[in-house]
């Protein structure tokens, strides 16, 4: 399908609305992206027609919802070239595909070992795997991030040891959009005999990861990320963990036989799976996969490449604005403040002109005390998004500027 992004934007009914008497310009995307009418659809479609309970009855209803709930976990498998369905975990974003890691290694780390995160991470990929340091005194190292938002690799290489048991890192930066070498980083993992979770959240509306050329161990990604609906995303589990680790919650399907005396669990992907799933979500998450195939990979990241260079130009001619992680190898993300302004009130104040950007620490705390600054304001672009509201953008900007100082 050739790039139309006019074509593109009459998809998301959203875009058509006003905010405060201006055109939505809506740059929140790494928050959440906005739903194109397929996928709309299909949630009204399951509801309207097919709604039941999945892997559990035998009549129609069950059956249709249950066919469509496992041919999204197939679409997701061929999407991400997952070698087996079964290794594809349905969670409820990457927040809970990251705890459930988390809490599975609780039973596997032991006191003398050692886990790495990078300086680069948002809470949800900190915060579960101090509570995991807490519970079996394993130690907690960081890579530490460079000026331009890359992180020191060579810092990363001295910390690896035999000690090593699990290396987790995002694949793209949240706050600045960093592009993380995650080949690299692996690689370097496996070769001391550690595990590797990337946090793909703010990847997978931007590229397409082939997991198995990349040989990770755990991926993590939210549908609302990817066009999809909240509260549904998905937990990619080599197979060798997935009988390793413990099941995260006990509940109804995740078992084999249940007995007063003992229960027996379920196998893959049901073992992770516990009690009734967004069915709908799913199943929706299937047809935001099938739509961003549909617009195509590579059109996708050659107009948010532009939308990125156009606006980081843009937006530097304004006098006194610092951009944050400004290196080559970023997606579409702008992280930047104006000397002597508070974020939160330019965004305030470019909200009245329709502008939605994000202000805030972006849940990345230590990101920001590394700039030793309270907070960024955050544009970021999706390929629904044009040139024309990057203008917009940058005339609001101005504006605010001139109101604040
Ligand atoms: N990691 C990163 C890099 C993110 O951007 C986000 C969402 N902002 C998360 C994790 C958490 O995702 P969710 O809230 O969908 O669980």
């Amino acid at each position: 399908m050739a790039f139309d992004i006019q074509k593109i934007r009459n998809d998301f009914p959203i875009l058509k609305r006003q905010v405060n008497g201006y055109p939505l310009v809506y740059l929140d995307n790494a928050a959440t992206s906005q739903k194109p009418q397929a996928v709309i659809d299909c949630i009204v479609d399951y509801y309207s027609h097919y709604n039941a309970n999945i892997h559990r009855g035998v009549h129609t209803l069950s059956q249709e919802a249950t066919d469509a709930y496992e041919e999204a976990r197939k679409k997701i498998q061929k999407h991400f070239n997952i070698e087996n369905a079964y290794e594809v975990i349905f969670t409820a974003g990457t927040t809970h595909g990251i705890n459930l890691v988390a809490s599975g290694f609780s039973e596997i780390l032991r006191k003398a070992d050692e886990v790495i995160v990078s300086a680069l991470e948002h809470h949800s990929n900190i915060v579960p795997w101090q509570m995991l340091c807490e519970k079996t005194d394993a130690k907690l190292k960081v890579i530490p991030m460079n000026t331009d938002g890359t992180l020191d690799l060579s810092e990363y290489k001295k910390l690896l040891s035999e000690k090593t048991k699990l290396v987790f890192v995002n694949h793209i930066s949240n706050a600045l959009g960093t592009i993380n070498p995650i080949e690299e980083i692996i690689e370097k993992a496996h070769a001391v005999g550690a595990a590797v979770l990337v946090d793909g959240a703010q990847s997978c509306s931007h590229i397409k990861p082939d997991l198995q050329e990349l040989k990770v161990d755990f991926y993590v990604t939210s549908a609302h990320k990817m066009c999809g609906p909240t509260g549904v995303g998905m937990l990619y589990i080599k197979e060798e963990w997935g009988k390793k680790l413990p099941p995260y919650q006990g509940g109804g399907e995740m078992i084999k036989e249940v007995t007063f005396e003992r229960t027996t669990y379920a196998d893959l992907p049901h073992k992770f799976e516990a009690g009734t799933p967004n069915i709908c979500g799913g199943i929706a998450f299937g047809a935001a996969i099938d739509y961003l195939n549909e617009v195509g990979y590579e059109e996708i990241q050659q107009h948010e490449d532009e939308l990125l260079k156009y606006a980081t130009k843009k937006l530097k001619e304004i006098e006194l604005l610092t951009i944050y992680g400004d290196t080559p190898n970023k997606t579409s993300v702008i992280s930047f403040n104006i000397e002597g302004i508070h974020p939160y009130d330019i965004g305030t104040i470019i909200d009245k002109l329709g502008i939605a950007v994000r202000t805030g620490h972006h849940c990345a705390q230590p990101i920001m005390d590394f700039y030793k600054i309270p907070g960024t304001v955050r544009a970021s672009f999706a390929f629904y998004n044009t040139l024309e509201e990057v203008d917009a953008l940058v005339n609001a900007v101005k504006k605010a500027k001139l109101m604040l100082t």
